[in-house]
This record gives C-alpha cells, sequence and structure tokens, in this order.
C-alpha cells in the first residue's frame, strides 16, 4: 500500500511493502522542518527480557514490566492525527517483543489500524509456531546481536523460509570492529544467506553499554567506512541515523538521499509506561506522558525545545554541514567526525 501525504509544504510517498520513502519541502530541493504527522514511531512494548545481553542499552530484565494491551491500543489511537491519520511505520522493541504475553494480539492490533508493524529480536524465542502466527502480519524481523558467531542459522532459515523479510541489527563498537570489517569483506556471507539487509547499529553507553566501548576515530574505522563504498557483502547493507554524520563525512554516499538524525522531526519513541520522547536513547530527556498530554501537543509543542537545542555546531571543513544535525544530542561521543 501506498501512502500519500501533502500538508502545506510537507511532501510524503512511502510504500509500505519496501519501506521506501521519500520527502521532501516547498521544492524538491528543499527539506520540511518537521512532519506534522511522524513518519516512524519505536514502540517499547515491554521492558522484560531475559537474555541479559551486556550492549542492552535499556538494561532490560527477567522482571521488567510491560505494555498492556489497552495502553497498546491507546498509543495507536493517540498517533492517529484526526484531520491527516496515522503514521507509516510501527517499529516494536523492549525489551524482548517475543516475550510479551499478547505479541500476537499487538501484532493484530496494529493491522486494524492499518498499520505493518515490525519488529526487534534477540532471536532466542523464535520457532516454527511463531513464524506461522506472525508471518503475513509484520513487514520485517530484526534480530539484534553483536557478534556474528552468535547467529542462529536454524531460526533466521525458519524466518526466511516463512516468507518474512529478515535484517540482522549488528551493534558495532570498539571491541568488535574488526569483525565488521570482515562482514564487509564478505567473510561472512555464509551466515547472511537469504538475509534481506544487515543493519549496522552504532553503540551507545546506555544502560549496560560499556562506556569504553563506543567508537573511536582509529585506523579500523577509516577502514570499515572505506569499504563501505565497496563492500563484499552478499546482502544490502545500512545504519542507524546515529551513523549518517560518518557515513557523510566519509564515504560517497549521497548527502541528499540519507537523513541525519530525525528524531524529535520525522520520528518519536513511546516507552512501555507511555512516555512520549524523541529517541530511544533520551533516557527520559525531553520526554512528555501520554497520560498527561495529547500525542500532538507533545509533537507540535512540547518538542520545540529540543527541536530548537538541535545546531549544528561542527567546526569540521565539512561538505556535508548542510544537510547534518551535528552530533548527538544524548550521547555526542558516538559522532565520531564531530568537532566542536
Ligand atoms: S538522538 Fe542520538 S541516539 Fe538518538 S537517533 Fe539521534 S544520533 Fe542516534
Ligand atoms: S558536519 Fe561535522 S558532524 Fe556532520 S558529518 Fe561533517 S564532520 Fe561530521
Amino acid at each position: 500500500m501506498k501512502i500519500r501525504r501533502h500538508i502545506g509544504d510537507y511532501n510524503f510517498i512511502a510504500d509500505q511493502e519496501s519501506g521506501m520513502t521519500f520527502r521532501w519541502g516547498k521544492t524538491f530541493e528543499d527539506d520540511p522542518t518537521f512532519a506534522p504527522v511522524p513518519e516512524l514511531v519505536d514502540i517499547s512494548i515491554s521492558n522484560h527480557c531475559s537474555k541479559g545481553c551486556d550492549y542492552c542499552y535499556r538494561d532490560s530484565k527477567p522482571n521488567h514490566s510491560f505494555m498492556s494491551l489497552d495502553d497498546y491500543k491507546f498509543v495507536l489511537s493517540s498517533l492517529n492525527h484526526k484531520k491527516y491519520g496515522n503514521v507509516f511505520q510501527v517499529a516494536l522493541g523492549g525489551g524482548e517483543p517475543l516475550e510479551h504475553p499478547e505479541i500476537f494480539e499487538i501484532l493484530d492490533i496494529t493491522r486494524q489500524f492499518n498499520l505493518v508493524p515490525n519488529f526487534t529480536t534477540n532471536g532466542e524465542n523464535i520457532t516454527q509456531t511463531i513464524v506461522d502466527r506472525i508471518k503475513g502480519k509484520v513487514g520485517a524481523v530484526a534480530i539484534s546481536l553483536n557478534n556474528m558467531h552468535d547467529i542462529d542459522n536454524s531460526k533466521i532459515q525458519l524466518l526466511i523460509k516463512g516468507g518474512i523479510r529478515t535484517n540482522i541489527h549488528y551493534v558495532i563498537d570498539r571491541s568488535n570492529i574488526k569483525q565488521a570489517i570482515q562482514i564487509l569483506e564478505g567473510d561472512y556471507n555464509n551466515k547472511l544467506k537469504g538475509v534481506n539487509a544487515i543493519i549496522f547499529l552504532t553503540f551507545k553507553p546506555s544502560g549496560r553499554g560499556n562506556s569504553e566501548l563506543v567508537l573511536v576515530n582509529d585506523s579500523s574505522l577509516v577502514k570499515f567506512l572505506e569499504l563501505v563504498d565497496n563492500n563484499g557483502a552478499s546482502c544490502n547493507i545500512g545504519f542507524d541515523a546515529c551513523f549518517v554524520p560518518m557515513l557523510m563525512r566519509f564515504t560517497k554516499t549521497n548527502i541528499d538521499f540519507i537523513d541525519s538524525c530525525e528524531v524529535g522531526y520525522f520520528s518519536v519513541y513511546i516507552d512501555e509506561n507511555l512516555r512520549v520522547s524523541p529517541c530511544s536513547f533520551s533516557n527520559n530527556r525531553d520526554s512528555y506522558s501520554l497520560k498527561e498530554f495529547d500525542f500532538y501537543t507533545i509533537w507540535n509543542n512540547k518538542f520545540d525545545n529540543f527541536r530548537t537545542r538541535i545546531t549544528n555546531t561542527c567546526n569540521q571543513e565539512c561538505n556535508a554541514k548542510i544537510n547534518c544535525k551535528g552530533s548527538c544530542p544524548y550521547f555526542p561521543e558516538i559522532t565520531t567526525c564531530y568537532k566542536n
């Protein structure tokens, strides 16, 4: 299904099947300031997880809470703009979504709102039964990891054989950058068979994430970035918004076609306690409760403070400056090319 939205100077076309989006302002050369309706919503349906990954940015644990079904319905209804309709994409995360006791109902409710849910999982709970129950309901499933040797190929193949678009979310940090280089050199292609894309996520020192693992501007990162333009991975490669400044600065990626951090402008995060913030890494900064404020009051008014604070003060001589929002507002150290 295609979504078209033309509201004042904001123009947006999106294809729900491929996830491809196009956005422009008054003319094709302009960018709108922010979307009247967020394009992507990251919803944490729980902070409950039994796996205990050492990089978990939410410090999720087996005794943490779930979002109730009623609250989930309330979230989707709140996002539905009375005049302009609903958001384009919903990404479910946590915690571990597959440990939520009502995950199938959550997927069904999302479809009832004409939205295609995607979700991220640690992969532990994927079985044939799960695949049978989610196929046809999700756009894509992403499995998070930080070591290619942790991939359980049998689980990935269950998803792929079930016709589910399957991505790997690879959290890249100082300790595994050499393996990330090998991925781009094609050394792990046997593990990527049938995978749609490997998305590199920038490690953040949040939750259980150890600050000593933040990427630094060293020869390994330089080599990794050199390989981006000419990589040998057998599937598509992609990056989170946090990595975009480094792509803009050091690779041939066309800077007109990629967005640097767009949180609070085009995307938003809602946690299991119904707190709305620009990004899942805000850690309750710039955060407002849906129990207290209507969603569009938060989006249109409360986020003004955040938006006016974001200015690129980078001192580098850099061609990307015009398109780049500068360093991460929450963890500036992850933007390795930024110089104050
Ligand atoms: S605010 Fe920071 S952590 Fe969040 S998407 Fe932007 S760059 Fe990444
Ligand atoms: S303007 Fe600064 S932060 Fe942005 S891409 Fe260039 S060097 Fe990096």
